[in-house]
């Protein structure tokens, strides 16, 4: 892997796991045979799927020997391939280009209830999704299968699940949610955390109504709730007052990328819908209602380098990226990130990846901004359930030098309680 090698050489402040990680999530893998991850319902319901390559709807997770652990997803035309040894039936990571062994890889968690049914014969992967392979076992549930952005194609550049398919049924059946919750707490007996999600309306306080609704219904299982959080997009304060009020533990209102210019390209139908400016706006209100850390905002690192021109150097991006979350911390609200997928099926489908090199520099400031500020690590994060960043890794393998500020007080790899797992 010589890209990679370079790589360790200019920044070897950045564990080389971290590298393969970061290299895997934004080139994906081609799945062999071998026993990873579970089927996948992009559109959330079982009609709507669009016959695709079988392989494409299994997603999951992967763990490098050294702990770190990867989102997994297929794609056909990346340079890695995961198998299984015919022999020994172990998992391996190979660079296909140049047929190189890399690694040998653990499986991450396959649960029983992802192959499972209700009693009105829905699957129950199409109710719950296990949340990006996470290995404590965290779930979403997308309470919209819909998205109003894509009437005038203003669907956000990255997403491809609006392209996945149609669904028939536009919002998950309570009945069906109750009885998933229940068996998915029989089998795992933890869940890192339960995330409710969805498609988009320009109507956002009708948008917010569904979360109360079926907040109520997970509540009116009796069921034990774990951390919850509302992905969803920025609320005025009266509802994210609603929100809070409902007992939602963390909003999340993600701006994904940072400048006024990437927000008209990547994200045409949030500029029109609410716009940069009123979402920060909401991003501050919401920090009040909820309080300090409590209300998360996500940027999908590394998309705004697939806006021709508006970045000089893959560090100037970094940069943008950077002051987004800087800008974060100022309000109290939480910044995330996790790695661009480029995923077939969506806008920018054919667009390069971002270089390694902006993740090198986004590492590096990221570090940086730990340092700076003590905003508590929010409970629905930990090393087992970020595949999809580097957060965690990077706080636990290189403790010295990274995990300083918030991370250092964050018990990393013991933040959720460990999922029953029969794989
Ligand atoms: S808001 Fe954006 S990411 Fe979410 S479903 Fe719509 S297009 Fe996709």
């Amino acid at each position: 892997m010589p890209t990679l090698d370079a790589l360790a050489t200019r920044f070897p402040e950045i564990p080389p796991s971290v590298m393969l990680k970061i290299d895997l999530l934004r080139r994906g893998v081609r799945m062999g045979l071998a026993p990873v991850g579970t089927r996948h319902y992009h559109h959330h319901d079982e009609q709507g799927q669009k016959p695709v390559d079988p392989r494409a709807h299994i997603q999951g997770s992967v763990m490098l020997p050294d702990g770190t652990t990867v989102f997994v997803a297929h794609n056909p035309a990346s340079p890695y391939v995961i198998e299984a040894d015919p022999d020994t039936g172990r998992i391996r990571l190979r660079e296909g280009e140049r047929d190189e062994f890399i690694t040998e890889l653990m499986p991450g968690p396959r649960f029983g209830w992802t192959a499972a049914r209700t009693a009105q014969q829905t699957p129950m992967a199409a109710v719950f999704s296990q949340s990006l392979g996470g290995t404590c076992g965290p779930l979403a549930i997308f309470l919209l299968r819909y998205c109003e952005f894509t009437k005038n194609d203003e669907e956000c550049r990255f997403c491809s699940w609006v392209r996945m398919g149609k669904s028939h049924e536009v919002r998950p059946n309570a009945a069906d949610l109750r009885e998933a919750l229940g068996a998915i707490w029989a089998e795992q007996e933890s869940i890192g955390y339960l995330a409710f999600s969805g498609g988009s309306l320009f109507n956002r306080t009708k948008e917010a109504d569904a979360f109360l609704l079926y907040m109520d219904a997970a509540r009116e299982t009796g069921l034990r709730l774990p951390t919850t959080v509302a992905a969803i997009q920025a609320l005025d304060r009266p509802d994210s007052a609603r929100l809070r009020g409902a007992g939602f533990d963390y909003a999340c209102y993600s701006m994904e990328v940072w400048d006024d210019a990437a927000w008209q390209a990547v994200l045409p139908g949030k500029a029109r819908s609410v716009g940069r400016a009123h979402w920060m706006a909401c991003l501050s209100d919401a920090a009040e209602e909820f309080g300090p850390g409590r209300v998360l905002c996500n940027f999908l690192a590394g998309v705004e380098t697939a806006v021709p021109g508006l970045y000089r150097s893959p560090q100037a991006a970094a940069d943008a990226t950077l002051e987004g979350m800087r800008w974060c911390y100022e309000q109290g609200v939480y910044p995330k990130w996790a790695v661009w997928i480029v995923s077939g099926g969506a806008v920018f489908s054919s667009h390069d990846p971002a270089p390694l090199e902006y993740y090198a520099h986004l590492i590096a400031g990221r570090r940086q901004l730990y340092a700076e500020y003590g905003l508590p690590v929010p409970a629905t994060d930990c090393r087992h359930c970020l595949t999809q960043s580097c957060e965690g890794d990077l706080a636990v393998l290189d403790p010295a030098r990274y995990a300083i500020g918030a991370a250092a007080m964050c018990d990393w790899d013991h933040h959720h309680p460990v999922a029953r797992v029969v794989n």
